[in-house]
Parts: C-alpha cells; structure tokens; sequence
C-alpha cells in the first residue's frame, strides 16, 4: 500500500545536544566548513551515507549515539564553540553596518544605506539538500543570500515552497531522460512555521476568480543572517487544485503558473508585512525581483499605498518605482515569461478586480506596446521593468543586449541611453571552492577570502602544492564519477558484472573537460559531438588523451533537450570512448561541486549572445580551472588572453548549421593545438609549469572579480543605496514627492506632442569664420517650442562626438545648453559651446528630453524631441 500522507518525525535531541538544533536550522552550515565538520563527527559513515544532510543525520543517528555524545565533554565543548561562532556571525557588525554608522555628511551625495531589502525569486539553490531550483537563476539567488549574509546586508529573501522541487533525473536503458518528483516535506527540511506572538502559524490569502481565495502558509529558513519567507499553499482551506498550486517549479501551463506567480508577488508582499510585524524587523525600503517572475509585487505595492495612504495609482506607481529594482535574466525571448491576456483579464478583472488597481493599468503594464509587440500576450519582463525605476542585466554584454532588446519601451532615445544597466553575477566563494584551495591561497594571502583583494597573490602559490591540490581534487571527481556511473548504469538495468568497468573509468591523471548545465538548446549541448571522429581521436590520443565529464537536465517539456541528451549518452555509452566521456545523470549543487572543483577546464559554448552571464565558469576558475569558452556573458568581459581560451563565434553568420560547424572545429583545434600540449608539457619534476603559470594568473585575475561578495556590494552601492534614497524622496511629507513627480509627468506626456526643436545653427555655419579647430569651440544656438512648459521642465543637449559612415553618434558625449533672453511666443533660445577635443570627423545631435530632479535616468519617461531630419544636409543634427 502506498501513503497517503507523508511525514517525518523529529527526534528529540537530549538536552546537551540542543544547540546541534540551533545550528541545524540555520544554513549557514552548508557553506561553514568547521560546522559540517561536526555533524560529520556525529556519525561519520552515516553522514555520508545520508548525502550530507544534517537533517537527515539526525534523523537517523541512533539514540544510543546520541547519549554517547551528550555525555562526551569533548564533543559538547566543540558544539558550544561551533555555537556561539555562529551567533557571533548573526551579529557582530559587518561591511554593512560599516557603511550605515558612517556619518551620511562624510558620505556625500550617496545617502543612507537601506534599513531593509526584500528579495523576490521564484527559485533559490542554497544546498543539494533543499531542492528548490533548476539551475542557474536560483543558484545566483542562493549566492545573493549568502553573500548578502556574509557583508550583513539587510535583506529578506521571498519565495515558494515546491513540495516537489525540480524533478530528479535518471536515464532510461537507451539513454531518455526520466524524470521523477520526489515529494519533500518541509518537517523534514531546515524550516520552521512563520507564527504569531501566539503561536498560531501565519497565513497569507490572495483573491482568486469567482471571489475564492487561495491560501499559504509561510515556512521560515535562515540563510545565514537572512530570513527566507517560502509560502506554501498546500494547506487545509485550499481546495485540491489549491493545494498543488506550490507543487513544482517551473510544473504546469499558464494558468497554474499564473497563479504561482500571483501568490509569490502579492502573497509575498502580504508575507514580509506579516513577518515584520511579528518581529519587529523594519519595512524593506527597496524590493529587488530576480527576474520577471514576481513582478506583481509591484501591484501589490500600489495596491497598499493606494488603499492606506490615499494615493492615486500614479501617484503610487511613482512611489513604488522609485524603491523597485528589477534585473533582467535572459536575452532568450522563450525565457520569458508571457501570459495570453485573458488570463490576465481573469484573475485581475470581473469580480476580482481590486478598486485600487483597475485591470486596465495592469494590462497597460504588460503590454507589448512596441513595433513587433504582440498585442494579445502579457509580458512580466516588460512589467518589470515599468514597475522598476533601476532596472539591470547580469553582465556588460548581457546590458548591451537588453537594451537593444527593451529599446522599444524607451521609443526614440539611441540604444546606447537606454536605461539599463549591468552589474556582473557572482559566486559565492565558501560554497563553491574547494576548502583545499581556500586554504592553499590563505596561506599565501590570510585575507584573501574575505577581501576578495588577497586573491591577487595567487602568483606566489609553490608549483608543488598548486597541483598536488589539483590532482587531488581531480582524483576526488573522477572516484565521485564513477561511483555515480556505476549507479546510473545499474539503474539503467545492467547486471553487477555488466559494470566492472566503471570501476576503471576516468583517469584521474588525464586532463578532465567539465561540460555541465541545463539543456536548452541554446546551450549547445551536443556542439562537441559535430564530428564523432574527431572527438574521438581527441578522446583516445596516445600522448595526450582528454576525458570529458557532462552533467544537465532538460526541462520536461523539451523534447528537443531530452534528444540532445539521448544523443550524448548514446555517445558515452560506446565501448570504445566510454572510459573517456561520461554523462553523469541528476546535476545538481552536490555534482556541481565536484565538477567545478575536479576540472582542469570548463569548457562553455553557447550560441552568442544568448547567455546572459554563466557562473559555472567563474566557479571553477576560482577552483583553478582553466575556461575554454564563447566570449559570451561574464567570459566576454573578462577573458584577458591568459586565463583561458576564446571559441571564436561565428556570431555574424546566418546559417546556424554552418556556424556550428565553425565553431566546433574551432573548438576541436582549440583542444588538440593549445589546451592538451599545454597540459602534458611537463618538466623533469612533472610538473606542467606554463600550464600552472595560467592557473594561478587565472586565480589572482578573477580572484578579486567573481565572488559574489563584489556582486553585492555593487547591488548595495549602485541600486539599493539610491533605489532607498529615491523611494524616501517620494513617502516623505506624505508623499509629496510622488504625488509631485506623477502630476509632473501627467503635465509634461500631455505637452510633449507640441514640444519642437525649430532651428539649429552652430558657429562655423552662418558666417566667414575659419572652419572648427582642434582645442576650439563650437557655438551652437536652438530654438525650442515649448508648448507651455516651464523652461525647468526640459533639458536641452548637444549629442556630440565621432560619427560613423551614415552619421550616427558613436559614444557621444552630452553638454546642457542655457536659456537665452526670454520666452517669446513660447519659444526660448538656447545656447551653448561644444568643446572640440579630437581631431577628425565630428557630428552633433540636439535633443529634448524632460527633466526632474525625482527621475533616475533622462530616458526614463520615453519622452525626446529632436530637430526634424536633415534633408541632405550634413550638418549632423540626428535622425
Ligand atoms: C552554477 C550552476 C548552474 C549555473 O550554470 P551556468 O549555466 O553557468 O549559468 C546551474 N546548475 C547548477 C547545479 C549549478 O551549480
């Protein structure tokens, strides 16, 4: 008979054992080596036994254990030590608070740091042992966590509970993928109920269709210094469907996802209200959404200020905006998320539509109002990025493309000024490095970890000790592999005596290739298969053989994924390679750590530029691996010639089947020429100098750059600090300020039709005057209408700069022009003198562009005036 109902029973720990409880419950284990250290000698077999899972230790660690250890002094001493460490970490002060006591007047023009952040994601990889992501986006908002934790920045996470998580993969006998959904149950996990003084559990309830309501309850875990609210609808109230609505990540279609979305937007906005209330923690001043996902916490928002405060749907918008910040994930348009409209028009219209936010504004703010829009869909990046007044992309190149790519809600202004920026992922150190290479680069530099800084002596790491590190922890890799190969094959229906050879696959000599990530097809999974003969030559080589590790799930509903990992383990499976290539099924944190940690290169070759960042790369350069990669995201800005390799990409080309037959024999040539000799080029002690030489440049280079501690320092310094300050500007005095910026903008949309540039003439044009001369200026004079404005509603600007062939800017520079005379017929002069610096072709631009002191950006409005086009004329006014 199966259960109906599952769950687990705690055990009760005698009462010297407590504080194993208090550290159990907070995550912070699963990156604090010295922690793990203890549960580990709680029952060593048995902790490897249960996957490291302190939860799963305890329960099922036997109680005349445990009265061995509550009655050893030793053990005790070590528990009270690891204890209070970790209550030291909860509250001395850290770089945050740093910044909060240094006096505002010192610190000019930056203001206040927030009293406190809220931050959305619908999936979050904090540990192998709380499955609640499917790669990346949730692995990045785990290392925002902990890396937020570690500078003591004040941020309470939000997300859903998924009774199922992601699914588990294993493989079929001919190399399918199979999915299964193992059920959690949160008694079983690290979490505690959200309840109140009381003691009754906290719940939350949006509205739903036909005026039902769906309920959640709010499961509390600690990551570190940060709360994390998961809400969780599958509660006695809900009816059945209900109940499933927090059942799997990233499970169902449209409406069921809808719905999710709903309940972590507004359900969580209801949650962080109920969760400060009970404790006192203070309001977050700035909510950043990981993605579009939880975009309709913005409504939620308004909703609030329209409702208690009075305000009017602009003149909450305004508010809101100003404390939102929303980062964009994905230049791949099937990564984002888009709802048919009716569903919109069902759950925020008819009966549940709220007074205060009427189903028309919440359409207008998804909607895809620019030239190749789709009128019937909703858009959440689109919405994001209205409900957002900081809005940024994961890398330099990632920011260059949303801004081409969302251009369209900016209307007129050039690509370069759209208002979206970058700040470059991050990974979190002390989870992701190995604890031997933490230490080996300790030594050398004590600070290195903390400051990010000390990383730079990775130049002096003895030769000797860098790769006996290396091999050790490739040797760690390939034991892991084919323990797991084993199992996957037995799983597979093979008989014992079938797999004796996995025993003896992988060499933990041989140089590893780590190829690990989830299988959308941009990721370009089988790129390496382009020629089978080649890789296997590549595979077998007599002098310099190479052995490739590859690890990824397909999402369930991708067939085209599920094939593309059918076709490579059908690959792996051949008895002539597959001692050389393996595909390790079930990738997740556990795998990816011995990957990233066991690999002498990652190798990454997605399809240009469609990833937006990547971190695995960063992980395991910090690891001492070397990257052989598509200069694509976080590669492209960071690849210097002498940490890794460059794929060329054939990124111009329009036939995609050529490009990948390009880029694949460029990838081949890259391996066989440079990356193998490079390796097996050893000298007399065995050492592979030049090799070594690249791994610590590689160390010391991106030491100080890809830890997320740098990330979210840049989130602190560049967003959240301004998003607080500009979001105190709007509430003060009642919200003067954004009662003030949304009338404002009322104005100033209803004018700008009339707004004009009439007339423009610069100094050379109009008179005998020499031509423009280098270290010279360039008088400029304009007309503008105004169409009633106040001459402090508008700035006027010179574009200026280096033009190409058809007389676009190229990186222009902007100088304000001054108010001449009087307005006259409501028209203004305006004039000013544009420095000439360089020599050479030189054009300028005139613009018209709103301007307020409450606005973060020029483009913000979408709104601009330019001259009318040139008519032939090459005096370099835009077109
Ligand atoms: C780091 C990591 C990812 C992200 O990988 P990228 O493709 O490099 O963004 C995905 N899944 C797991 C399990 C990871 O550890």
């Amino acid at each position: 008979m199966r259960a109906i109902r599952r769950f687990t029973v705690r055990t009760v720990l005698p009462e010297p054992l407590r504080p194993l409880e208090e550290l159990i419950l907070n995550l912070r284990w699963s990156w604090h080596h010295e922690t793990r250290d203890l549960f580990r000698s709680v029952d060593p077999a048995r902790w490897e036994a249960v996957g490291r899972d302190p939860v799963r230790l305890l329960g099922e660690v036997s109680p005349d254990r445990l009265e061995q250890l509550a009655a050893d002094r030793r053990f005790l001493r070590r528990l009270e030590d690891t204890a209070e460490d970790l209550r030291e970490y909860l509250t001395a002060p850290r770089w945050y608070q740093s910044l909060t006591e240094s006096a505002p007047a010192r610190r000019p023009g930056r203001g206040r740091p927030a009293e406190a952040i809220a931050y959305f994601s619908p999936e979050y990889g904090i540990t192998a042992a709380l499955p609640q992501y499917s790669g990346g986006l949730g692995i990045l908002a785990g290392d925002h966590l902990k890396a937020a934790s570690d500078l003591g920045v004040p941020i309470i996470a939000v997300g859903l509970l998924y009774r199922h998580g992601y699914f588990a993969q294993s493989l079929s006998r001919d190399g399918g993928q199979l999915e299964r959904y193992p059920s959690i149950d949160p008694d079983g996990l690290p979490l505690t109920l959200l309840r109140d003084a009381g003691g009754t559990p906290v719940r939350v309830a949006i509205g739903l269709p036909q005026g039902r309501r769906l309920h959640a309850q709010v499961w509390l875990a600690r990551v570190g210094r940060v709360p994390q609210l998961l809400l969780d609808s599958d509660v006695e109230g809900n009816d059945q469907a209900g109940r499933g609505i927090t059942d799997r990540l990233y499970g169902g279609g449209g409406d069921h996802r809808l719905l999710q979305e709903m309940l972590l937007g507004i359900g969580g906005v209801r949650a962080i209200r109920a969760y400060c209330r009970i404790t006192g923690h203070p309001a977050p001043e700035v909510f950043h959404t990981n993605e579009g996902h939880a975009g309709f916490l913005g409504l939620e928002r308004i909703r609030e200020l329209v409702s208690q405060e009075g305000l009017s749907f602009d003149e909450a918008l305004e508010a809101v905006r100003a404390g939102t910040v929303f980062t964009t994930h994905t230049p791949v348009p099937a990564g984002i998320d888009r709802f048919p409209r009716e569903l919109i028009e069902r759950h925020f219209g008819g009966a549940a539509e709220s007074r205060d936010v009427p189903l028309e504004r919440v359409l207008d703010l998804g909607a895809e109002t620019y030239p190749g829009g789709d009128p019937a869909v909703f858009n959440m990046a689109v919405m994001g990025m209205r409900l957002a007044q900081r809005v940024n992309g994961v890398s330099e190149l990632h920011g260059r493309v949303s801004r081409e790519m969302f251009g369209g809600l900016w209307g007129g202004f050039d690509t370069a000024d759209v208002p979206i920026g970058s700040i470059t992922n991050g990974v979190h150190t002390r989870t992701w490095v190995a604890r031997e290479v933490l230490d080996l680069v300790a030594r050398e530099a004590p600070s290195a970890v903390e400051s990010g800084q000390g990383w730079r002596r990775a130049h002096d790491l003895p030769d000797t000790d860098l790769w006996r590190v290396r091999r050790d922890l490739r040797e760690r890799l390939v034991v892991e592999a084919r323990r797991r190969l084993r199992e996957s094959w037995l799983q597979r229906g093979a008989s014992e005596a079938e797999v004796a050879w996995t025993a003896a696959a992988l060499d933990p000599d041989v140089l590893t290739i780590g190829f690990a990530r989830r299988v959308p097809s941009y990721k370009r999974l089988t790129l390496m298969l382009r020629d089978p003969d080649r890789l296997r030559a590549i595979l077998l080589h007599p002098e310099r053989p190479v052995q490739i590790v590859i690890a990824g799930k397909a999402h369930p509903a991708d067939e085209g994924g599920k094939r593309l990992i059918q076709e490579i383990v059908r690959f792996a499976d051949r008895e002539d390679v597959r001692h050389r290539i393996v595909f390790l099924p079930d990738y997740d944190m556990a795998l990816a750590r011995f990957l990233v940690q066991g690999c002498d290169v990652w190798m990454n070759n997605p399809l240009r530029p469609l990833e937006a960042c990547g971190t695995s790369g960063m992980k395991a350069a910090l690891n001492g691996a070397l990257n052989l990669s598509v200069r694509d995201g976080w590669w492209d800005e960071w690849y210097d010639g002498r940490n890794g390799w460059a794929i060329p990409s054939a990124d111009g080309l329009a036939d995609p089947d050529r490009r990948d037959d390009l880029e694949a024999a460029a990838l081949y040539e890259l391996i066989e020429e440079q990356v193998a000799v490079l390796f097996y080029d050893r000298d007399s002690a065995g050492l592979p100098r030049r090799w070594l030489e690249m791994v610590k440049h590689t160390i010391a280079a991106l030491g100080p750059k890809v830890p997320a501690s740098r990330m979210v320092r840049d989130y602190v310094t560049d967003l959240y600090t301004p998003a607080a300050a500009a979001s105190r500007a709007m509430s003060a005095d009642g919200y003067a300020g954004a009662r003030e910026l949304a009338a404002w903008k009322q104005r100033v949309a209803k004018a700008w039709p009339g707004v004009a540039v009439e007339h423009v003439e610069s100094g050379g044009e109009d008179g005998g005057e020499d031509g423009p001369r280098l270290g010279g200026r360039l008088p400029v004079r304009v007309v503008v209408h105004l169409a009633g404005l106040d001459p402090s509603d508008v700035a006027v600007e010179v574009a200026h700069g280096r033009v190409d062939e058809s007389d676009a800017l190229i990186d222009p520079e902007y100088l304000q022009l001054s108010p001449v005379g009087s307005i006259e017929n409501d028209r203004l002069r305006y004039a000013g003198e544009v420095p000439l610096r360089r020599s050479g072709v030189f054009g300028y631009g005139v613009r018209v562009v709103p301007r307020h002191r409450l606005l973060a950006h020029r483009a913000e409005t979408g709104l601009i005036a330019l001259p009318p086009a040139p008519h032939g004329s090459a005096d370099g006014t835009p077109h």
